[in-house]
């Protein structure tokens, strides 16, 4: 009899589950939850499950810990969180299960922003960047000793690494750690036989200078990729050198996709009368537009200029220009009041106030709101409804405002 079933049930196995089964319930599982295939987060906890399962009853000793103690037995103090999902996985289908740990067979993407300004992006820029970078020994070409004279380690298979398993009491721990029969070279090869130039280590430090286009159009956060330019090391595919494009806010002009939005601000006149506005576009050049005589502009109206917005990218043709409208208007006391009373004969009448007949009308004045005059007010306001909320009656609150 076992004492806890959770890891069994995790995999579908009955306790008396042999090694094999084991290993094809949890293949048959692990590619069904495996991230890449099932992306949903109920997923990644089942993969983290399952994989931590198999972990523990791939394992014959923890297996047999298990069985007689259940998950304490596993993870008292000093137990460890053992290892990853990923790391597990990899060990399985890497196909090194029993042996060294597997060495990742791609090296890491290299990811650096290139900042661009909107005019930038608009025209486009070529930008030289150097970059440091790890190669394979040119004069050993990565083996790290003459040709023929290497050996890979038998210890680590050539990983450089393995792992240790040590028990302490009830509890097993596992660590990766660098292979002492190598010293973490990963091969064995007499003194004599090494290489000169990297001593064994099979890479060196390399400047290089790429050229990055930025095309017209780009947007923020696309990616520009030079396939293949990560460090190099001995065994494994290098990884991508990629450059994203990190758009710079523009004062001026806002960008939606392939839109450029601007806000404008006209005169009274010009809103009321037509005229004309003029101002400096991304590409460079000026635009000017005439608004004809008849046609109003309202606060927050918005405009359209065809063909007048960003490039877009890899395509001929642009996006469009979008204008929102404000509306400056006169200082107090602009025109004496006979030319006011002339207005009223050029705009259209004024809208007639409607007060039901028989209430009580208040008549009041106004002036200008000062916001740092009125703060204490406000504060005062916000302190009683604090407390009405904490229990007060809001109901007669109100009624006394
Ligand atoms: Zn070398
Ligand atoms: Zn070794």
């Amino acid at each position: 009899m076992v004492k806890d079933t959770k890891f069994y049930d995790a995999l579908g196995v009955a306790p008396n589950a042999t090694e094999s089964e084991l290993k094809k319930a949890y293949r048959k599982a692990a590619l069904k939850y495996h991230p890449d295939k099932n992306s949903t987060p109920e997923a990644a906890e089942k993969f983290k499950e399952i994989s931590h399962a198999y972990e523990i009853l791939s394992d014959e000793q923890k297996r047999d810990i298990y069985d007689q103690y259940g998950e304490e037995g596993l993870s008292g103090a000093g137990g460890g969180p053992g290892m990853s999902a990923d790391d597990i996985f990899s060990q399985f289908f890497g196909g090194g299960f029993g042996g060294g740990p597997q060495k990742p067979t791609r090296g890491k993407d290299i990811k650096h922003s290139i900042a661009c300004t909107l005019e930038e992006l608009f025209k486009g820029k070529t930008t030289k960047l150097a970059l440091n970078k790890t190669v394979l020994c040119k004069q050993c070409e990565g083996r790290g000793g003459a040709k023929g004279k290497i050996k890979q380690c038998p210890d680590c298979q050539g990983s450089g690494m393995k792992f240790v398993t040590r028990q302490m009491g009830p509890m097993i721990q596992r660590f990766q750690t660098i292979c002492d029969k190598c010293g973490g070279k990963g091969d064995l090869c007499d003194e004599k036989d090494r290489c000169t130039a990297c001593r064994g280590k099979k890479t060196e430090s390399e400047r290089k200078i790429l050229q990055v286009h930025v095309d017209p159009g780009m947007k923020d956060g696309q990616r520009i990729v030079f396939s293949g330019e990560g460090d190099q090391e001995p065994g494994i595919t290098p990884g991508d050198v990629i450059f994203i494009v990190d758009e710079k806010p523009n004062s001026e002009f806002q960008r939606k996709g392939n839109d450029l939005f601007k806000e404008c601000e006209v005169d009274l006149l010009t809103a009321l009368a037509g005229g004309e506005i003029a101002f400096k576009h991304i590409s460079g050049d000026w635009i000017k537009i005439n608004i004809v005589a008849g046609e109003v502009i309202s606060p927050g109206e918005l405009k359209i200029v065809e063909g007048q917005g960003m490039p877009i990218y890899r395509q001929s043709g642009r996006g469009n220009l979008i204008i929102k409208f404000s509306i400056k208007f006169p200082e107090n006391h602009f025109a004496d009041e006979d030319k006011l009373k002339q207005l009223a004969t050029i705009l259209p009448p004024r809208r007639e106030i409607s007060i039901p007949k028989g209430v009580e009308v208040d008549e009041c004045e106004m002036t200008k709101y000062d916001p740092s005059r009125y703060q204490q007010r406000r504060h005062d306001a916000y302190d009683s409804d604090e407390e009405d909320a904490r229990g007060g009656n809001p109901g007669v609150q109100c009624a006394s405002q």
